[in-house]
């Protein structure tokens, strides 16, 4: 079955919900972060999902804002000793980066298929 035999995809839902971009209905991952080599629905081969650093990146960024400006927030109106900060704060980083992370990195690699987004190659090479 080629690409163009599966009904469209949104890339945004797919990947968020962590499906195959192509079908939308097998699983992306294996186990918490590790991909499936194909997807169990139509056989696409994940080989080519590479989202590197990417997911990392913005995950950091929206836990910092979350975090930190909470952190700030319960500083400036409640004036908390540290070891409140740290009780709270030091576990909601970890949940929110541990529950961001699945749904970032399966969104890059859905964009990644959606847009065809590759490795650049010289022309001479082909
Ligand atoms: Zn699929």
């Amino acid at each position: 079955m080629a690409a163009d035999e599966y009904p469209p995809v949104n890339p945004y839902v797919a990947g968020l919900l962590g499906h195959c971009p192509r079908c939308g209905k097998g699983h992306l991952f294996q186990g918490f972060l590790k991909l499936a080599p194909r997807c169990e629905v139509c056989g696409l081969d994940l080989a080519f999902a590479d989202s590197g650093d990417g997911p990392a990146v913005f995950v950091m960024t929206i836990a910092g804002f979350i975090v930190v400006g909470a952190a700030l927030w319960v500083e400036v109106a409640y004036a908390p000793p540290y070891w409140v900060h740290a009780l709270i704060f030091l576990p909601l980083t970890v949940v929110v980066c541990a529950g961001l992370l699945r749904p970032t990195k399966s969104l890059l690699i859905a964009l990644q298929y959606f847009n065809r987004a590759e490795e650049g190659q010289r022309a001479d090479e082909n």
